[in-house]
């Protein structure tokens, strides 16, 4: 169906794949015009002379933005095309040989404002001034040229193998489990999304292959766990870290203090958690939950299906009901055909929005198959456009990239307005208890297990900074810790669950420590965002435009002060808990 296929033509002058090429070979030509007109002369420039330097590298954004997406979203409509993969890998060069050009602009920039920090408040540079912040506060940590190219090298043969062999080694076993009775030999790729399968005995023995696997092989897990976290600690005192933690900040753009608060007002709720899943528990037909009941489905009736065309229309009446300029907008996305919703071979799995800043809107793919999951993920990547929409319309693109912790705002709030929506229009009980159980799955799920691996992840830092090297016994026991200091042993568990540490793959990314968090603060912001909105009613709407339309520009903790809340202290953190509270007494009711 064509309505439901993209039309990427306005991304580019000509479709025509030699002028794409050309496209791309100007970007890259335009990156080393810059680079010879700036190179090793950013330290002699002026407040002025660093606002035309931003400016022109702004422009430069904006005109190469399309070309870019032009390559990287054909491909992914169509990874098997011939074309596509052509035009990818140009980009890829392209883009390569651009960030080589352009690598010296953060460098200098960062000298010049270690030097002159009083730059950053200069009123010509206002635009710019939490951009250049952020400049400030990574520059005491960058190392030298030579010293980082070591770096990178070391890591190649390093933490970036021990990465890989987690994932491979896990990756080529095979376990034996229960499938509809039967026992069956499968591979991990097979295996790996055993937490949503309907079968519940299936569940439980993958989740116990799984375990007794990882056992076997602790050694290996263990080791590699140990030379990538080591390894981190010993370039954050290399770099100047006060902590494991600190590296994560910068990049999250947040303060010590506020990931604190908001981990210890999760703690303090726990017993959410706790009530949802027993409620969970009952709606399955179980005395007590298990941990591999946790994303169980519910038995929920009749999941009805939605054409296109009536998810569109749930989608635009949920934005109208906030804003009638998000339902505009969201309509443009339809009939602009900016949505690539057709389900077809080659196309990449799951879903995303790419922002378009220099054409002010954005395009979304997802695959689209009816059900309620896909009118769900549609609202959710709607926000992201609409937030695309705001910024775009307000800020320049080096104010354009705001921090994983903000950057899920648009998008869990359209999600929370499509809920509403659903709830709305459900023809009975049993339609409106789907909807919210839907979104306590979700809420409960992210922040409570996120919670559990920060929390890991804080323990056995500690152990490491006493001087000691953890052995998987260790390992194992202060995940545990952390798995009940959030259920309480409230669930069904087994020995096997001890070795989890080891088969989460965030556990061992490569120079992403601490690399979970933002999803709670995501989660718990927007659920807080949304009481704000059921307390102020309508005028709560320009605030929560102000604050998307603010994109980078201003922190977290700003953006916290622009809707009257300090996000350093627990009462915002409460607000989020007081939704989810809300959401689950309306379920409660409904039972
Ligand atoms: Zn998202």
């Amino acid at each position: 169906m064509e309505e439901m296929r993209w039309d990427l033509s306005e991304l580019v002058r000509s479709t025509e794949t030699g002028s794409v090429t050309a496209e791309l070979d100007r970007a890259v030509a335009d990156a080393e015009r810059f680079a010879s007109g700036y190179r090793g002369r950013i330290a002699t420039l002026g407040p002025e002379g660093i606002k035309g330097m931003l400016e022109s590298y702004d422009a430069m954004q904006d005109e190469h933005e399309g070309v870019t997406m032009y390559c990287a979203l054909s491909f992914a409509a169509n990874t098997a095309d011939p074309t596509a993969n052509q035009l990818y890998s140009a980009m890829v060069s392209a883009r390569t040989k651009m960030g080589q050009s352009l690598a010296f602009m953060d460098v200098e920039l960062g000298q010049l404002l270690k030097a002159r920090p009083e730059t950053v408040h200069d009123p010509s540079l206002k635009l710019y001034r939490h951009y250049l912040e952020r400049q400030l506060r990574s520059a005491p940590h960058l190392l030298s040229e030579a010293e980082e190219k070591v770096i990178m090298s070391k890591d190649k043969n390093g933490i970036v193998n021990w990465s890989k062999l987690q994932s491979t080694w896990l990756s080529s076993r095979s376990f034996k489990v229960t499938k509809g009775g039967e026992e069956r030999t499968m591979a991990y790729g097979e295996i790996a999304s055993f937490p949503s399968d309907p079968d519940r005995q299936y569940r439980r023995s993958a989740y116990q292959a799984i375990g007794a696997a990882l056992a076997a092989d602790e050694l290996l897990y263990t080791e590699a766990l140990r030379s990538i976290w080591n390894d981190h600690l010993e370039m954050c005192s290399l770099r100047g870290y006060g902590s494991p933690l600190d590296s994560s900040l910068l990049v999250n753009d947040v303060e010590e203090g506020t990931i604190k608060t908001l981990m210890a007002t999760v703690r303090a709720h726990s017993d959410l958690f706790i009530e949802f899943y027993r409620l969970k528990a009952k709606l399955m037909g179980l005395d007590r939950l298990a941990l591999w009941d946790i994303l169980a489905p519910v038995p929920r009736g009749e999941d009805r299906n939605y054409t296109w065309q009536e998810s569109r229309a749930l989608v635009v009446s949920a934005y109208r009901s906030f804003d009638p300029q998000w339902a505009t907008w969201t309509d443009e996305m339809f009939a602009r055909r900016h949505i690539d919703g057709e389900v077809r071979k080659g196309k990449r799995a799951g879903a995303f929005c790419s922002d378009w800043m220099a054409g002010r809107t954005a395009y979304i793919l997802q695959s689209f198959n009816g059900r309620r999951n896909d009118v769900s993920t549609q609202a959710h990547e709607m926000g992201h456009a609409i937030h695309s929409y705001l910024v775009s319309r307000n800020q320049t693109p080096a104010n354009a990239l705001a921090s994983y912790c903000v950057a899920e705002c648009g998008s869990i709030f359209g999600e929370l307005l499509l809920a509403e929506e659903m709830l709305r229009q459900a023809k009975d009980d049993e339609e409106r208890r789907s909807v919210l159980i839907g979104l306590m799955d979700m809420f409960c799920y992210i922040v409570s297990m996120v919670s559990i691996r920060y929390h890991f992840e804080e323990s056995v830092y500690g152990v490491f900074e006493k001087g000691e090297s953890p052995d998987a016994a260790t390992l194992s026991r202060l995940w545990t810790e952390a798995k009940d200091s959030i259920y309480h042993g409230d669930m069904e568990d087994m020995a096997e669950t001890r070795m989890d540490w080891a088969r989460i793959p965030h556990h061992f990314m490569a120079g992403l420590r601490f690399y979970n968090y933002p999803y709670i603060f995501a989660q718990l912001f927007v659920f807080a965002l949304y009481r704000l909105y059921k307390e102020q009613g309508k005028a709560f709407v320009p605030r929560m435009n102000q604050l998307l339309a603010a994109g980078s520009s201003l922190s977290a903790a700003e953006l916290g002060q622009l809707m009257g809340f300090d996000i350093a202290k627990a009462d915002f953190w409460e607000k989020g808990f007081v939704q989810a509270e809300e959401f689950l007494a309306q379920l409660k009711a409904l039972l």
